[in-house]
């Protein structure tokens, strides 16, 4: 039913001038689940993701994010957590007091400060001015300030960027804990076997349109078949 929809997104369109970044584009995720969105560089995602953020309009369509309407500023709700492309940082600041800022501008508790950095694995660094930081440190940073709030639903643009094999490793764990706490996640990246095996559910863009979405598994099933045809042929 649509109350177990975390995000229904029907025909939306962005353009920019001639421009679609995004063309029709209808998929659903479901409550509970990891949901990947997969699409090459330029296929919409971030221009997706600025829509169900609310930071930017649609041209056309609809979508809602945990039963609302995107024209709500959804980034600045308590159940919506979001890291967007290069998020601002005070880099002159360390990244517990970064933390320490949105928290207070949030109106959360201080102590979720201490839990998210430790969460993410920043901890040690904590103390460290922002300007310091790597790329890969810098995305953590970003997956904590998302969860501040700790929000139902959590929208990560490429959060993967940047880290090395391990901290891709511990991303997807990290996102297999708030999985397992039951909140949803959406997350981009250009790269399928990024997240094919963190992700329950699978939303794959071309063009600004949705060529597949669903359970993970059937496309797993929908690519055997593709590589048994190419075999008999
Ligand atoms: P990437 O991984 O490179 O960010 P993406 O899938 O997130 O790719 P978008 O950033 O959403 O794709 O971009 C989709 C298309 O829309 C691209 O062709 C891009 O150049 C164009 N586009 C995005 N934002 C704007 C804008 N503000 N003005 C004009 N064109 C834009």
């Amino acid at each position: 039913s649509e109350d177990s929809l975390a995000i229904n997104v029907q025909g939306l369109s962005k353009h920019f001038g001639a421009r679609k970044a995004v063309d029709g584009l209808t998929f659903s995720v479901p409550c509970g689940v990891i949901a990947g969105f997969i699409g090459p560089n330029g296929a919409g995602k971030t221009t997706t993701i600025r829509m169900l953020l609310g930071l930017i309009r649609p041209t056309e369509g609809t979508a809602t994010v945990l039963g609302k309407g995107i024209s709500h500023p959804h980034m600045y709700l308590p159940h919506i957590g979001g890291l967007i492309e290069s998020p601002a940082f005070y880099p002159t600041l360390s990244g517990r007091k970064n933390l320490e800022v949105l928290a207070h501008l949030g109106g959360h508790p201080l102590q979720r400060v201490k839990q998210v950095l430790e969460f993410v694995g920043l901890n040690d660094r904590g103390k460290d001015l922002v300007r310091s930081y790597s790329l890969g440190m810098k995305q953590r940073l970003g997956v904590a300030m998302a969860l501040l709030p700790d929000p139902e639903l959590l929208i990560l643009d490429e959060p993967a960027n940047g880290l090395d094999p391990l901290g891709i490793i511990q991303l997807r764990d990290q996102l297999r804990t708030l999985r397992d706490q039951g909140k949803t996640i959406l997350l981009s990246s250009h790269l399928l076997g990024e997240l094919e095996q963190v992700s329950d559910w699978l939303v794959m863009l071309n063009q600004g349109k949705a060529v597949f979405s669903g359970p993970a598994r059937t496309l797993v099933e929908h690519r055997g078949a593709l590589i048994v045809e190419a075999a008999d042929t």
